[in-house]
């Protein structure tokens, strides 16, 4: 943002008009047919006669846009007016999903909206299949940024989200034979309504060259760099509307573009393919999301992209937000750089080489601010996932910031010698650079060192952290670290989501639970009424005939009356153990087709799966191929008699997510305890009546506190039994030798009997599973059948499982990202909303 717009300076108005403050179009159906058709024609270019669905669409969107125009300029403009101190929140990923029913409902015009569309011929369903997600994020990371966003406009909290425009976002999934083919996500092939491009206001990002010292004009000495190219990085904004008030907040999303379309010396020279090939090179920085959730892969591209985002997003707002001749060092009362994991950790040097280098502060001075402005959130306990990047490829991309870091180091280095004296095998194990097995920056250390605050992101997360991860850190700055258990928004994921259930709640206790959550307590009473629990059991039923529909249509899916639905989707990764999962379904055929169980006296259950492999994690493929063998045979076999199925909707996203979560009876939560941070899936389930069945791990520990242990099916070893049994020497084929229904399932499998009798095919999953199986599958395969067990014994009384599902939905409103918004405001924020 530029400041005050235009329609406010003094020096824009040329007529009175430009004066006044803009008015949206009037709030009644005529007013939105009216704007709807203006839009339509004037901006389309089309007669609503001869229109597309992408016209009427566009035309649409726009027309929703309109109505939150005057608010987003008026806010825009007062936050730089009240210069408060704001949110910027820094995230590589925003998994955004769908935005025309989302904005409807924050800006209240849901009716009139549909009401008008139907004025003019038009289904408004219609309109709503044109949507394509944005999906620029891979999993829970970039849905949380996206539910923040939400929740910071929301409360009304002065927040820029900055991130990444990716071309192509998370690939479209489909399924050859089984196996997981990636296409391209082209979400921006016919445009995008809700974006608004600023090219004028973009920035030049350096990259690579060298550094000079100098001596400035009060003979000091000082550091430049000279890089060796520059990328444009080109800002469009989103609107980001609360719900209901009158809050418009913006996410500036950056792409690439080459500084110059032709550097003129290369075409000068003749050298026309050249000058084309920089371009290319310059633009492939936001071209493409990485498809890699919780195991980086260290290339050059996605430095390269975090420091355009990053550089970009500091880089403006002290330029355009601060007031003119702003003292720096009031910096951390007008701004917290909150960093969604370490992705955006470059911005610390970032922030150090523009005060230093370039507005001239003290060393001691600049990192004082900084210090002040950055806080991290740590997203993972998976030593895999910590980010590192070698010193050689950070020193050939961005040589300043090496410098700066080795100089942060140094100092802090020193501070901790000072503190524990010279405990070489202490230094080591805290430096930012470690040694090994290659010279490289530990991402999350810096962070740490530089950041307010570290928080992890659940209760028994925050606690690993502290104790296992990083001990000497939090022994060496006590109160640094801190807890924010994550959150899901309410509006889209309750109230947009599951427009049955919300009628029935606001029903029973008014509406205000939509940004007051804890108000759902007030169902516990309800759960007692048996009118109230055929109300939602008959809601649950609809949501199921609901995502029948969109499975017949989307996959050519059914749905069978009567079964429970059993849901696991959320990425493919080992440790969330989707294979688990699959042993209780093989499990569970074998026993049928071996008739040690009768068909008929088994719960009729249908199994959903949905998961995204990262495209070279080449295990979890074959996971996947598995999952689908396994479906193909179970599904055709007339000895299960249809009472088990196994579904895998292809390319899960916001979209279906929105659909399948509403419908599901039991909520699959399954990680090796100590393993996931958090988890926003386990709490989107259980908001909307879900049981879970779930290991003692990340926020599934405190939706069991909070829904109680009747309420929750609870399996598996807690995280010091599982490092126990770690100490111990863990052998997996000990457990399957053990155990008879753990050998019949894997042998079952080995066999070739879900592989046309090939053996080899999953051979790689048998032999990992028995001799590697690093998380412990099958130690907790038999507690979790018997808790499958449990789960089928409580299902066949529907009114009890009724019963419990209420409670899940009363008890969970702790889960609202607003609460989450809240804790971060009162632990490491301290910023207070501004109306
Ligand atoms: C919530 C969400 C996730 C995160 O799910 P987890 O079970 O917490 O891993 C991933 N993808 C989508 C589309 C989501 O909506």
């Amino acid at each position: 943002m530029t400041g005050p717009t235009s329609a406010h300076h003094p020096l824009g108005a040329t007529h009175p008009l430009a004066l006044a403050p803009v008015t949206g179009p009037a709030s009644s159906v005529d007013g939105f047919v009216r704007q709807f058709l203006r839009n339509l024609n004037y901006e389309r270019g089309v007669p609503l006669s001869g229109s597309s669905d992408n016209d009427r669409y566009f035309a649409f969107a726009m027309t929703v846009r309109d109505y939150l125009m005057a608010r987003w300029l008026e806010d825009q403009r007062r936050q730089y007016e009240l210069q408060a101190k704001s949110v910027v929140y820094l995230s590589a990923e925003y998994l955004l999903g769908p935005q025309l029913d989302n904005n409807l409902l924050a800006s209240g015009l849901t009716d009139i909206a549909t009401e008008a569309m139907a004025a003019c011929g038009i289904d408004i369903n219609d309109l709503r299949t044109q949507e394509i997600e944005p999906g620029l994020g891979n999993g829970g990371l970039g849905r949380l940024a996206a539910c923040f966003i939400d929740s910071l406009a929301t409360m009304s909290v002065p927040n820029t989200g900055y991130g990444i425009r990716y071309e192509y976002g998370i690939f479209r999934q489909t399924f050859v034979d089984g196996q997981q083919v990636e296409q391209p996500d082209s979400w921006l092939e016919l445009g995008s309504p809700w974006e608004f491009p600023h090219p004028e206001a973009s920035r030049t990002i350096p990259f690579g060259g060298h550094t000079e010292k100098y001596i400035d004009d009060d003979g000091a000495e000082r550091t430049r760099w000279v890089p060796a190219w520059n990328v444009q990085a080109v800002p469009f904004n989103y609107m980001v509307p609360g719900y209901l008030n009158g809050r418009v907040n913006t996410l500036r999303l950056w792409s690439a573009k080459a500084t110059n379309s032709f550097d003129l010396r290369v075409f000068n020279s003749g050298d026309y393919e050249e000058a084309v090939r920089a371009q290319t090179f310059a633009e492939n920085i936001s071209k493409v999301l990485y498809p890699e959730d919780s195991t980086p892969q260290g290339k050059e591209l996605r430095l390269q992209q975090q420091y355009f985002f990053v550089a970009a997003s500091i880089g403006d707002f002290l330029d355009n937000m601060l007031s003119d001749g702003f003292d720096l060092s009031a910096l951390p009362d007008r701004v917290i750089f909150q960093l969604n994991d370490t992705h955006p950790v470059i911005g610390v040097p970032e922030l150090m080489r523009v005060l230093v280098d370039e507005r001239g502060l003290e060393w001691d001075a600049a990192w004082q601010i900084t210090q002040k402005c950055f806080a991290y959130t740590c997203h993972t306990l998976l030593p895999e996932a910590l980010e590192v990047w070698s010193v050689d490829l950070l020193g050939r991309l961005l040589p300043r910031h090496l410098e700066i870091i080795y100089r942060i180091n140094d100092e802090f280095l020193a501070a901790v010698r000072e503190r524990f004296g010279d405990d070489e095998m202490r230094i080591r194990n805290m430096s930012i650079i470690a040694e090994f097995p290659e010279r490289s920056v530990r991402m999350a250390y810096l962070a740490t060192v530089a950041g307010s605050k570290v928080n992890g992101v659940a209760e028994l997360h925050s606690q690993l952290l502290r104790d296992k991860v990083l001990p000497d850190f939090n022994e060496f700055y006590p109160g640094k670290f801190t807890n924010v258990t994550n959150g899901v928004t309410p509006r889209r994921f309750l109230r947009l989501a599951n427009p049955g259930l919300s009628a029935l709640i606001s029903a029973a206790i008014g509406t205000g639970w939509v940004t007051d959550l804890d108000r759902l307590r007030e169902l516990e009473t309800y759960a007692e009424d048996p009118v109230f629990r055929a109300a939602f059991a008959e809601v649950k039923a609809s949501n199921k005939r609901r995502l029948g529909d969109v499975l017949r249509v989307r996959d050519g899916m059914e749905i069978s009356d009567g079964h429970m639905l059993d849901v696991m989707v959320k990425r493919l990764h080992e440790y969330k153990r989707q294979m688990l999962k699959l042993l209780h379904v093989v499990t569970q055929y074998e026993s049928i087709v071996s008739g040690r169980v009768a068909a008929s006296d088994v719960q009729p259950r249908t199994v959903i799966f949905g998961a995204k492999a990262a495209p070279g994690y080449v295990m979890a493929k074959r996971i996947i191929h598995l999952i689908n063998a396994v479906g193909s045979v179970v599904n055709a076999d007339p000895r299960v008699e249809g009472r088990l199925k196994v579904l895998f909707p292809p390319n899960y996203n916001v979209t279906l997510a929105e659909r399948l979560i509403p419908a599901a009876d039991l909520s699959e939560q399954i990680s090796l305890a100590g393993k996931e941070a958090s988890g926003t899936g386990n709490m989107k389930f259980a908001l909307n009546g879900a049981l879970t069945i779930g290991t003692d791990d990340g926020a599934n520990v405190e939706i069991r506190q909070l829904v109680g242990d009747d309420n929750f099916f609870l399996f598996g070893m807690s995280e010091p039994e599982v490092e126990d049994l770690w100490a111990r020497g863990y052998k997996p084929a000990e457990f399957y030798q053990n155990d008879d229904n753990l050998r019949h399932a894997i042998d079952l499998i080995a066999s070739g009997a879900f592989s046309g009798g090939d053996r080899s095919v999953f051979e790689p999953i048998v032999s990992n599973l028995l001799y590697d199986d690093r998380f412990m599958v099958l130690a907790d395969y038999s507690s979790y059948v018997a808790a499958q067990e449990r789960v089928d014994a409580a299902y066949a009384d529907q009114d009890a499982w009724t019963h419990a599902a209420i409670l899940n939905v009363a008890r969970c409103g702790f889960f609202s990202s607003d609460r989450a918004i809240r804790d971060y405001i009162d632990r490491i924020w301290h910023t207070p909303p501004t109306r």
